[in-house]
C-alpha cells in the first residue's frame, strides 16, 4: 500500500486511517451483503477514510467530499442501511481521535465532523434513491410497453405484462383519469396494508396525506391534464391501520393514440426506514447531543435563510450569550456537573424564548445564541436578552450544589439589507466581549463606531509581530535633566512604530495591545538591547557625560521568568556598565501579578542597574513598603506636575499640588530616593520643582523625545539644558 497522502501536513495518522478502514471493513461485511473481497473492500474504504480526513482539513471546508463518499458506497453496492448507520456513527465517534489525533477535541473539527456525517448520509440516500428510480424506470418502461400492446389487443403480451406487474417488488398501480384505481399489484396493496380487492375500491385522492408537501396534489392534477408525462416525489401514505408509510413515488401518464390522457401508472417503493434514518441523521447533524438544542450548523443554516429573503428592510437580531466563569465551574466541580449545568441553562433558555418563536442554539462550549428574526428593532432584542439573563441567573440546584450563574450577552440588531450573516456574527462576538469587559452579567448593544475602532485596533495587533521582524520600530530619547545644574543626566528610551502606511505611531496606540498579546516581551527586549547599544555608543564618545539610559519595563515583561538573564545579556553584549542603565517600572508592575513585590526585583538590583518607579502617584503604592524594595528613583506622574504650572498671567499656583509634591519629595529623600518630575512643560514649573528640591526633570521644557542623533548632537554641544 502506497503512503497515505496527507495534504494538511502531518496531522493525518496513517496507521490510524488504516485501523479505521479495517474496522469499517469488518462492520460493512458484518452488516450486509458485500460483493467484493475483504481486501478490495478495505482498499476502497481506506481511500474513503483518507478522503474524509482531507475534507476535514481542507480550507475552505466543504462537506461535498463526504457526499461523494456516501454516493460511492452505493456505487460499490454497499447499500444496506445498517452500513450507513454504522459509517455515520463511527465518523462521529472514532474518526477524529483515530485519524486526526492532533485535532481531536477542537470545536471547529467537531463541527466539521457533524457536517461530514450529514454529507455522507445525504450522498448515500440520494444515490440510493437515484438507483431505485433507475430500476423503477426500467419497470415502468416495460409495463408501459406491455400495456400499450394490451391496448392494441395483442392478447399474447397480456401474460408478459402480468408477469412484470404481479412479480415486481415495487408497488405498481394503474388509475384512471378520474382517480379511480383500476389495478394494483400485490406489492402495492401490501405496502398500504390493503388487499388488492380493497385497493380497487379506492380513489387515489383519498391516499393523499394532509401533510404532503405543498403542490403535490397540483402536480398530480397537472399530470392528469397532460401537462407532464411523469412526476417523481417522496410522499407519505396512510396505511389502512392509520400508520404512515414514506414512499418514493413515480407516476407516468399513459395517453391515447391521439395524445389524450388515458390513465396513470404509479410505482411506489417503501422508503420509510431510509427516510427515518435520514431524518435521525439530519437531526443528529443539526442538534447538540448534550442539550438537544439546535447546533451551530442549524443556526447558520437558519440565519442564511433569513438573509435570503428579498425584503432588505426586515430586521434581524442576534443575542450572543456566554456564561460567566463557566471554566471555573467546570474546573472546580468537574465536567459532569458542568454538563448538567449546561443542560439546565439550555432548557431555561429554550423555555424563555420558545413562546416568542425565537431560535436558540448552542454554539459550542458555554456559548448560546438566540436569533430574533423579524423583530421590531433593538428594543425587541434587548427584551429577549433581558429575559435570557433573568432565566440564567435564577439559582441552579444540581444534587446538593446550589450554583449561582450569570451570563453576558452581545446584542446586534439591524435590517437584513445592512449586513451579511458573517458580519452580523462578528459584531455579536465583539459586543459580547464588550459586555464581558464592562463587568459581566449584563448585555451590551453593538455600536458601529466602537466596532470600527476595535477593528482598527485588532488590525494593528495583527501587524505587530511582522513589524518587529521587519524592524519597523525606532527609539526616541527624551532628556532627563538636573534641575539644579541643567545638565542632561539621563535619557528615557521611548519606542515608536514607523508604520509603512500610518506613519509614526506613538506607544500609547500599541504598547497596551502588545501587553495583551504578550508580544511586549519580544518588543521590550528589542528596546532594551537597542537602548543599551545606543547608550554604550554615547559612553564611548562622551565618557565624561556618564549618560544613563532609562528603559520602560512593562508589567508582563518584568514578570517574565527570563527577565534578569535578558537584562544581563543586553548589558554584556553591548558592553554598557550596569550603573548606566535604569529600568522604569510602574507601581503595578512592581507589585507583580501575585500581589507581592516582584521576585526578580532584587536580582535586577543585584546586577547593578538602577530601578525607578514610573508614573508614581497614579497607583496605590504604599510608601512605607517602598523602603523595603531596592528602588533608586521615583518619577512623579504628570498630573502632580501639571498642578504647579503657575504660568498664567497672574502666575497662580495650586498650592495643594505643591504641598503634595513637597511631601513626596521629602519622603522620597528620607528613603534615599531620587525624584524625577515628568511632563515639565514650562520654565516656571521647572523653577518651582527646583525650589521643592526635586532632583531631575523631564518634559517638553527640557526637550521632546528625539532620535538618537539629536542626543548625540546635544552631548557634543556640551549637554546643557534648554
Ligand atoms: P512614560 O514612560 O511615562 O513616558 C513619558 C511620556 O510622557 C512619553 O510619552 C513622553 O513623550 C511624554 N512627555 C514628554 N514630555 C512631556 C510633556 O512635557 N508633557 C506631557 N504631557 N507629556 C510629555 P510617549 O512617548 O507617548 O510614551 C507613552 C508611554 O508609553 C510611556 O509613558 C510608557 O509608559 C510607554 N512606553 C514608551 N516606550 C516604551 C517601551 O519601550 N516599553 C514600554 N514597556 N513602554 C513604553
Ligand atoms: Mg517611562
Ligand atoms: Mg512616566
Amino acid at each position: 500500500m502506497a503512503a497515505v497522502p496527507h495534504p494538511g501536513g502531518e496531522e493525518v495518522s496513517r496507521s490510524g486511517a488504516q485501523r479505521y478502514a479495517a474496522e469499517w471493513t469488518r462492520a460493512v461485511r458484518r452488516l450486509g451483503f458485500v460483493p467484493l473481497s475483504a481486501a478490495e473492500t478495505e482498499r476502497l474504504l481506506l481511500l474513503h477514510t483518507v478522503r474524509l480526513a482531507q475534507a476535514l482539513l481542507a480550507e475552505p471546508f466543504s462537506a461535498r467530499p463526504a457526499e461523494e463518499v456516501g454516493r460511492t458506497l452505493i456505487d460499490e453496492h454497499l447499500t444496506e442501511p445498517p452500513v450507513l448507520d454504522w459509517s455515520v456513527r463511527a465518523l462521529g465517534e472514532d474518526f477524529l481521535a483515530q485519524v486526526l489525533p492532533a485535532r481531536a477535541h477542537r470545536d471547529e473539527a467537531v463541527h466539521r465532523v457533524a457536517a461530514l456525517q450529514g454529507g455522507l448520509a445525504a450522498g448515500f440516500a440520494r444515490a440510493l434513491r437515484d438507483r431505485t428510480f433507475a430500476q423503477q424506470e426500467r419497470i415502468a418502461r416495460s409495463a408501459w410497453q406491455a400495456r400499450d400492446e394490451v391496448e392494441q389487443a395483442l392478447r399474447d403480451s397480456e401474460a408478459r405484462f402480468r408477469a412484470v406487474f404481479t412479480g415486481a417488488a415495487t408497488g405498481i398501480g394503474i388509475a384512471g383519469i378520474d382517480g379511480r384505481i383500476i389495478e394494483v399489484n400485490q406489492a402495492f396493496a401490501e405496502m398500504l396494508g390493503y388487499s388488492v380487492e380493497e385497493m380497487r375500491q379506492i380513489n387515489v385522492a383519498s391516499l393523499f396525506h394532509p401533510d404532503d408537501a405543498a403542490g403535490m396534489w397540483e402536480l398530480y392534477q397537472e399530470l392528469l391534464e397532460g401537462k407532464h408525462d411523469s412526476a417523481r416525489v417522496e410522499k407519505r401514505y396512510y396505511r389502512k391501520d392509520g400508520s404512515v408509510v414514506w414512499t418514493d413515488l413515480a407516476v407516468s401518464l399513459i395517453r391515447h393514440d391521439d395524445g389524450r390522457p388515458r390513465f396513470t401508472v404509479a410505482m411506489i417503493e417503501d422508503i420509510t426506514e431510509r427516510y427515518e434514518l435520514q431524518q435521525r441523521l439530519r437531526f443528529q447533524a443539526l442538534h447538540d447531543p448534550l442539550t438537544g438544542l439546535p447546533n451551530r450548523t442549524l443556526f447558520f443554516e437558519t440565519l442564511g435563510q433569513v438573509f435570503e429573503v428579498s425584503d432588505a428592510e426586515r430586521r434581524v437580531g442576534v443575542c450572543f450569550l456566554d456564561l460567566d466563569g463557566f471554566k471555573a465551574i467546570n474546573d472546580s466541580l468537574g465536567h459532569d456537573l458542568g454538563d448538567r449545568l449546561l443542560i439546565v441553562i439550555a432548557r431555561r433558555l429554550a423555555e424563555c424564548v420558545a413562546g416568542r418563536g425565537h431560535l436558540v442554539a448552542r454554539m459550542g462550549g458555554d456559548e448560546f445564541v438566540i436569533l430574533v428574526d423579524d423583530g421590531e428593532g433593538i428594543d425587541d432584542a434587548v427584551a429577549v436578552a433581558e429575559a435570557a439573563l433573568a432565566a440564567v441567573s435564577a439559582p441552579v440546584r444540581i444534587d446538593d450544589q446550589q450554583l449561582a450563574v450569570s451570563a453576558s450577552i452581545g446584542i446586534v440588531d439591524c435590517p437584513v439589507g445592512a449586513t451579511s450573516a458573517s458580519e452580523l456574527m462578528k459584531a455579536a462576538d465583539t459586543t459580547l466581549y464588550w459586555a464581558k469587559a464592562e463587568g459581566r452579567g449584563r448585555w451590551a448593544v453593538y455600536d458601529p463606531e466602537r466596532g470600527a475602532r476595535d477593528i482598527a485596533r485588532s488590525a494593528l495587533v495583527a501587524g505587530l509581530p511582522a513589524a518587529l521582524d521587519r524592524g519597523e520600530f525606532v527609539l526616541h530619547y527624551q532628556p532627563i535633566v538636573s534641575l539644579l545644574e541643567g545638565s542632561m543626566l539621563a535619557v528615557e528610551a521611548l519606542v515608536r512604530w514607523q508604520h509603512p502606511e500610518l506613519g509614526l505611531i506613538g506607544p500609547d496606540r500599541f504598547i497596551g495591545l502588545a501587553e495583551e498579546t504578550g508580544l511586549i516581551v519580544r518588543l521590550g527586549e528589542w528596546v532594551l538591547r537597542q537602548a543599551c547599544r545606543d547608550a554604550e555608543a554615547w559612553r564611548r564618545e562622551f565618557p565624561d557625560a556618564r549618560l544613563v539610559v532609562s528603559v520602560n519595563l512593562a508589567a508582563r515583561q518584568a514578570d517574565h521568568p527570563g527577565i534578569v538573564e535578558t537584562v544581563a545579556d543586553a548589558l554584556a553584549s553591548s558592553g554598557l556598565p550596569a550603573d548606566l542603565l535604569q529600568l522604569e517600572l510602574t507601581e503595578s508592575a512592581v507589585m507583580g501579578s501575585a500581589g507581592e513585590p516582584l521576585r526578580s526585583l532584587h536580582r535586577l538590583a543585584a546586577l547593578g542597574v538602577r530601578l525607578a518607579i514610573d508614573d508614581f502617584g497614579t497607583g496605590y503604592s504604599n510608601l512605607a513598603y517602598l523602603r523595603r524594595l531596592p528602588i533608586h528613583c521615583l518619577k512623579l506622574a504628570g498630573p502632580f506636575v501639571e498642578g504647579i504650572r503657575g504660568d498664567g498671567p497672574d502666575a497662580t499656583v495650586d498650592h495643594r499640588d505643591e504641598r503634595i509634591v513637597d511631601a513626596l519629595v521629602r519622603l522620597a529623600h528620607a528613603l534615599e530616593l531620587w525624584v524625577t518630575a515628568e511632563a515639565v512643560e514650562t520654565g516656571m514649573q521647572a523653577e518651582r520643582l527646583r525650589a521643592l528640591r526635586c532632583d531631575t526633570g523631564q518634559g517638553r521644557f527640557f526637550g521632546p523625545p528625539a532620535p538618537a542623533a539629536e542626543i548625540t548632537a546635544r552631548l557634543g554641544g556640551g549637554g546643557v539644558a534648554a
